[in-house]
């Protein structure tokens, strides 16, 4: 039986250690951290789930092509799943915009607030249908097994979105957003955006397009555990708190990795499912890499990094109309500065709606930034500078909810903030990314390296974003393995 060894027990580590039990090899995933999930993850503080990843799962509903990786993975069954109609609730000044996610519903609604831009609405629900159906395109099959009938099929379920892509694919959302008349419409669509630096108008489709992605109950990391205990029960062996340094190589070959603390472990395959910039550059020392992938490290932008306050309030906030959205974005009076950055944005995002993230009556919110890892890193070494700048942060976040939520600062029982080193210091993702690259449309980077045999990449560092992404991720890589392998692969369920 040949040996598989895994790097990262993230969802693209965990889909791959699964699909690799199923095809008979013997496994080993090598994870750094001490609970499976990667960058999908949550931790327990007094009581209180605080959840630091899905928003919306691709693939929750049993129509969607999806459903069946997930059935496969185990990662859903007897999971109750939560759906919302409202993507974002956007809070201006003088105004609340609801963006549903259904696109008839999103026209009326957006249609009664300006008639004036009933042109423009109809594109933006276009943009939003487009998307719908791109996410519904058939995905079972790794590209690289593709066969040429498999190719011809590709470019053709692609014709309808060539006209799509040239018109919007680089259109960005404050161009949109000026050619509407309404001067609602004008702030609300940017602010969908909110202070991400992204502004690329495909991203506002992107955050819309949840209506059949729901939120699994118990949240990320219980559904990582669901794969973690798929992966065991299938006969693989997950090895925490295991630091990888080295991939081992001999003669262009992967031979086996060499863990932190000097161990060696021999195999016939090395998958990395871990960050792309350290296993390229600090694990194979740079040595296989050609110019088209030292240009993605070099120029193209990451998704950024995450600063989240996670508080747990003595209020049931379940029944809160304002709450009932994915999640919620409040226009700041006026720009304040936190760690370093310019914010006009609050994110808030209410888990009341699942009874398993707090005790029954009490209510767990998250308040979320996007920010700079540098900035950070700079105050890191300080511990208490970072104590006292993550203090600030935690007094800035409670003066503004209180203004949203009344008396809420005396009904906080637990508070904890993470940081872009908390990405760093969990998940080792280079700058602290949170999806990988911030345009996984214009980056493709291969699953192998130049040169390096019994090599593997997967994750969303190759451009496979997002947990259903990564998930997919794993599953393509092994079909690759077993293509090379000359074996029929399998995919089974539980
Ligand atoms: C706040 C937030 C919100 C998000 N919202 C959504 C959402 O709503 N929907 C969605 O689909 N996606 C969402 N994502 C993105 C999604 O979580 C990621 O794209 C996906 O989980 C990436 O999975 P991965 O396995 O490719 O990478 P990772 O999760 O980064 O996994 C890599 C694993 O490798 C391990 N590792 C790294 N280096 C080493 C080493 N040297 N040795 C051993 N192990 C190592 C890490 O510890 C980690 O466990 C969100 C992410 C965040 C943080």
């Amino acid at each position: 039986m040949k040996k598989i060894v895994i790097i990262g027990g993230g969802i693209a580590g965990l889909s791959a250690g699964c699909y690799a039990r199923m095809n008979g090899y013997d496994t080993h995933i090598y994870e750094l951290h001490d609970v499976p999930g990667g960058l999908c993850t949550a931790w327990k503080r007094k009581g209180y789930t605080f959840d630091c990843c899905i928003h919306w799962l691709e693939g929750t509903s049993p129509d969607s092509e999806f459903h069946e990786i997930w059935q496969e993975l185990g990662a859903l069954q007897g999971k109750k799943i939560y759906y919302k109609e409202i993507s974002i609730k956007i809070f201006l000044k003088d105004q609340v915009i609801n963006f549903y996610n259904d696109p008839d519903k999103l026209a009326e609604y957006l249609k009664e607030i300006a008639p004036e831009d009933n042109e423009m609405i109809d594109e933006l629900v276009y943009a939003l249908r487009k998307f719908y159906l791109l996410n519904d395109m058939p995905l079972t099959k790794a590209k690289e097994v593709f066969t040429v009938i498999d190719k011809i099929k590709m470019i053709k379920s692609f014709i309808p979105f060539i006209k799509f892509f040239k018109k919007y694919g680089n259109g960005t959302v404050d161009e949109f957003a000026n050619k509407f008349k309404n001067p609602i419409l004008q702030q609300a669509i940017p602010a969908l955006l909110a202070d991400t630096k992204l502004k690329f108008f495909l991203g506002i489709p992107f955050l819309l397009a949840t209506k059949d992605s729901g939120f699994p109950q118990g949240g990320s990391l219980n559904f990582a555990k669901s794969i973690e205990q798929r992966f065991i029960s299938l006969g693989g062996k997950i090895h925490y708190s295991s630091k990888i340094k080295k991939i081992l190589v001999t003669n262009n070959e992967a031979v086996g990795i060499q863990l932190e603390d000097g161990t060696e472990i021999k195999a016939d395959i090395v998958i990395s499912a871990a960050d792309g910039y350290s296993t390229i550059f600090k694990m194979l020392a740079g040595k296989f890499i050609n110019k088209k992938i030292r240009n993605c490290y070099e120029n193209e932008p990451v998704f950024p990094s995450y600063l989240q306050v996670s508080i747990g309030v003595d209020m049931d906030l379940s029944d809160d109309p304002n709450l009932n959205s994915i999640y919620n974005l409040y226009k700041l009076d006026k720009t304040i500065m936190l760690a370093g950055e310019e914010k006009n944005y609050i994110y808030l995002k209410s888990y009341a709606f699942d009874p398993t993230f707090s005790p029954k009556g009490k209510t767990t919110l998250v308040v979320g930034f996007t920010s700079d890892p540098e900035y950070w890193d700079k105050i890191y070494q300080d511990k208490e500078k970072y104590k006292q700048e993550k203090k600030n942060v935690e007094g800035v976040v409670i003066s503004y909810l209180e203004k949203i939520i009344p008396n809420i600062q005396e009904k906080i029982e637990a508070i904890d903030v993470a940081t872009p080193m908390t990405i760093i210091r969990y998940t080792n993702n280079w700058k602290g990314s949170t999806m990988g690259w911030a345009n996984p449309f214009s980056v493709k980077i291969p699953r192998t390296l130049p040169k390096l045999k019994n090599f593997f990449m997967a994750g969303q560092w190759v451009g496979d974003t997002g947990v259903s992404g990564a998930a997919k991720s794993g599953r393509d890589c092994l079909e690759y393995i077993c293509k090379k392998d000359k074996k029929k692969f399998i995919a089974t369920k539980p």
